[in-house]
């Protein structure tokens, strides 16, 4: 009972070795095409994220924060700035351990400031792009780790 079952199992297993060659071979052309498409995107996530890591590796300063320019009244009696003309001044504001910072700027210093501001917020997005890019890798990684897989024991 027990060799007959065993048997039985072993002429299964040879069916299914046999017909999993054949459509082995008809999936051969298939997984092949899907190979190269897997290869040629990851070198095309390869190449953006080497442009993105231009962002990273330039040595222009960064500076935190946005810039504004703000009105406001100052609170000195018959200033100006009570008739309706406010004092107008630029200021960068950033979060710091969850606060809000502010601080003015120098007008002479407005547009370099500013600069560095943006500058920053490329990093950043780079940053973000690079996570992406990085996870992108991964999945690419582990669908061309699939597809190159052969089952242990096949010939
Ligand atoms: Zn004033």
């Amino acid at each position: 009972m027990f060799l007959a079952f065993f048997q039985l199992n072993r002429i299964n297993h040879l069916r299914e070795a046999q017909s999993a060659k054949k459509i082995g071979y008809m999936q051969d052309r298939q997984q092949h095409r899907k190979l190269s498409r897997l290869r040629q995107e990851l070198l095309e996530v390869l190449e953006r994220l080497r442009k993105t890591l231009e962002v990273v590796l330039a040595r222009s300063p960064l500076v935190k924060g946005s810039v504004y320019q703000i009105a406001r009244r100052c609170g000195t009696p018959n200033c100006r700035c009570t008739r309706g003309q406010l004092h107008r001044n630029f200021v960068l504001t950033w979060s710091e351990q969850g606060r809000h910072r502010m601080r003015s700027l120098p007008p002479p210093r407005v547009v370099e400031i500013r600069q560095k501001s943006k500058e920053y917020a490329r990093f950043r997005r780079a940053r973000i792009e690079v996570s992406i890019l990085y996870n992108r890798i991964l999945a690419l990684l582990d669908q061309i780790q699939e597809l190159r897989r052969e089952a242990p024991g096949d010939e």
